[in-house]
């Protein structure tokens, strides 16, 4: 089939991987560049966090962020990452003050899923075995198999593996106006496809009147003095944050696109990515002071170490959410739209592009 896709940032790229893998043609339109570096897809920390997401979301993200667990590796290959999936699990933790913090989280999990009984709680000893730099905290609970996709690498990546399809054709910097049943309008000329699919995230507001978006704030550190390896969430009372961090840099491989895609990092340094805030505004401004002075203290709090690191970046951008912030599918003939992954994007894309596809009408037809 010969297929457009609207949006590439997160769920565009699954899908294409998805519809090369079934050997259709592909044209993909979106309004930035094809760095895809203004998608909420690029400013995401890329967590899979399926438990610790239950905190606050539906046990249905669980059973779908399980699957998508299953689907990354093949697409992060198909997309020529090798080095951009990590699932050695998610460690949770809380000041000294805040225990109760921590209790709450594990009864939500453990009243939601009968899997999360299994969730160890560990002590100073047995955290400094997994996480040696983080051994002054006295308890913390360990969620084995999470993990996190280097989102920056995968949108990095993939551009450069679908700038060398010869079955794929870009359209950057081109702003689709209106989306119908097999037809794109740019302004007032149409296009004709076999089947439109709609990615745009927040773009498609214009279609959804119950799109909003919830803004969202990350910080870019790198240092030298701190090793985490595993992905570290720090429960608060008034905000809750996480300290990502990302195995690869960029210092010894020379990539053409390395420098636009922010990849590359201080030479000798881990790169962390702290976040996130969550405030329901559709403001892409940037980050402001208070989050600053939370986040940062907070990191500061977790180690302080992290007092010499090097804020290298910071990031705004709004999650794409519905009312009850699970993602929706639509299908009708000729026309699928997946939007609504809130903050769970990389943790649901995969499986819902997965029921998309098997669920739909174009399913049928192809
Ligand atoms: C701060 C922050 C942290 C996050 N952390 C995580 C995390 O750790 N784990 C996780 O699972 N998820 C996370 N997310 C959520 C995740 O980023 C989103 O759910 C996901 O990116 C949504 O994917 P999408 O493809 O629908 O939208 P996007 O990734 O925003 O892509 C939409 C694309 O459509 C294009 N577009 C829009 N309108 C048009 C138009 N008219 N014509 C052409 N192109 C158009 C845009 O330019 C963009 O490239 C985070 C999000 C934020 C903001």
């Amino acid at each position: 089939m010969n297929i457009a896709i609207v949006g590439t940032g997160l769920v565009g790229r699954v899908l294409a991987l998805n519809l090369l893998r079934e050997g259709h043609t592909l044209t993909l339109f979106d309004k930035d560049s094809k760095e895809g570096v203004t998608s909420a897809g690029f400013t995401a920390a890329g967590m899979l966090a399926p438990f610790a997401e239950l905190e606050t979301a539906e046990s249905v993200i669980f059973d779908l962020g399980k699957r998508s667990q299953q689907l990354w590796g093949k697409l992060l290959k198909e997309a020529g990452v090798y080095d951009g999936l990590q699932q050695k699990g998610t460690i949770i933790t809380a000041h000294p003050q805040d225990m109760s913090e921590l209790e709450h989280f594990i009864t939500t999990l453990r009243n939601k899923v009968d899997e999360a009984k299994d969730i160890d709680l560990i002590n100073s000893q047995e955290l400094a075995s997994l996480e040696p730099e983080l051994g002054h905290h006295s308890k913390a609970y360990y969620i084995k198999n999470e993990g996190q996709v280097d989102s920056q690498r995968f949108l990095s990546f993939s551009t450069t593996h679908f700038n060398s399809c010869s079955k794929v054709t870009w359209r950057e910097h081109t702003e689709v106006t209106k989306i119908e049943p097999k037809k794109v309008y740019i302004n007032d000329s149409s296009e004709d496809f076999d089947w439109v699919f709609d990615s745009r995230g927040l773009g498609a507001k214009e279609h959804f009147e119950d799109l909003r978006g919830v803004r969202g704030e990350v910080f870019w550190l790198e240092t030298k003095d701190i090793n985490i390896s595993r992905p570290t969430r720090l429960l608060h009372p008034r905000y809750k944050i996480y300290i990502v961090p990302r195995e690869n840099g960029c210092e010894d491989i020379e990539l053409e696109h390395c420098k636009d895609c922010k990849i590359s990092q201080l030479p000798g340094t881990k790169r962390y990515i702290v976040g996130a805030t969550q405030i329901e505004s559709e403001d892409n401004s940037p980050v402001s002071v208070r989050s600053t002075l939370e986040l940062m203290s907070a990191v500061f709090a977790m180690h302080t170490n992290f007092g010499e690191a090097r804020i290298v970046n910071t990031e705004t951008n709004c999650r794409p959410a519905f009312k009850d912030n699970l993602p929706r599918i639509e299908n009708e003939e000729g026309l699928t739209r997946i939007n609504g992954l809130y903050r769970h994007g990389y943790l649901l894309a995969p499986a819902v592009v997965e029921k998309a596809l098997n669920e739909g009408i174009y399913n049928d037809k192809s």
